[in-house]
C-alpha cells in the first residue's frame, strides 16, 4: 500500500486530531436528510464490522484485516472519487458509493455527500481489497470533517446541517470536481 509516512492534522467537529489518513468517500443520503452509515449528531462511523464467515472474522479490535473485503473506504485522489462518479458504475459499492441499478433506475438512492473523512492515529488502516481500486484506503473508523453536495441536492444541506456537526457545502454546479475550487 502507498501512504504518507508523514501524519497530518486535521480540524475535526471536535477540535484538532492527527490523523494518518486524509481522503474522500460518497455517501447516499435520504430524502430526510439521513447520512447512510453515519449515526445522526455524530461525524463518527461506527467501527468498521468485519464482513467474513465467523471462521476467519477478523479480531474486532484489527478490522479491517489484510487480505479481507472489511473497512470503511476511502480514497486520497479527490480526482479519482470524481472519476468513478462521471463514470455513473452501478455495480459496486466502492468508496461508499453505495448505488444499485435497481435503485438508481427507481431514482431514490441517488441523493450523495462527498465527504471529506480522515482516520485518527488509533485507527487500523489497510490498503485496498482485491474488490477495490489500488488507490482505496480501507479504516477502521473514519471521523468525517466536511460534506459536500451538488446544486441538485441543495434543498438537503439544511436537513444534513441539523442533524450533524459538520460543515457542509453546496456546489454552485451538479459535478464534484468543483469541490477543488474551494480548497
Ligand atoms: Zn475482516
Amino acid at each position: 500500500m502507498t501512504m504518507s509516512a508523514a501524519f497530518s492534522q486535521v480540524t475535526t467537529p471536535y477540535g484538532p486530531r492527527y490523523a494518518r489518513a486524509v481522503g474522500w468517500r460518497f455517501n447516499t443520503v435520504t430524502t430526510t436528510g439521513v447520512i447512510c452509515g453515519l449515526p445522526t449528531f455524530d461525524a463518527y462511523t461506527p467501527p468498521a464490522q468485519c464482513i467474513a464467515p465467523a471462521i476467519v472474522r477478523c479480531d474486532p479490535a484489527a478490522v479491517p484485516g489484510t487480505d479481507h473485503d472489511c473497512g470503511h473506504r476511502l480514497v486520497t485522489e479527490l480526482d479519482g472519487l470524481c472519476a468513478y462518479e462521471s463514470a455513473r458504475r452501478t455495480d459496486s459499492y466502492l468508496w461508499g458509493a453505495a448505488r444499485t441499478k435497481a435503485s438508481t433506475e427507481r431514482g431514490d438512492g441517488d441523493h450523495r455527500v462527498v465527504l471529506h473523512v480522515a482516520a485518527e492515529l488509533d485507527t487500523p488502516i489497510r490498503g485496498a481489497a482485491l474488490v477495490d481500486p489500488p488507490n482505496t484506503l480501507r479504516a477502521g473508523r473514519l471521523v468525517t470533517l466536511h460534506g459536500w453536495l451538488r446544486h441538485r441536492d441543495a434543498h438537503l444541506a439544511p436537513l444534513i446541517r441539523a442533524q450533524y456537526p459538520f460543515p457542509v457545502t453546496v456546489l454552485d454546479g451538479d459535478d464534484f470536481t468543483a469541490i477543488h475550487n474551494h480548497n
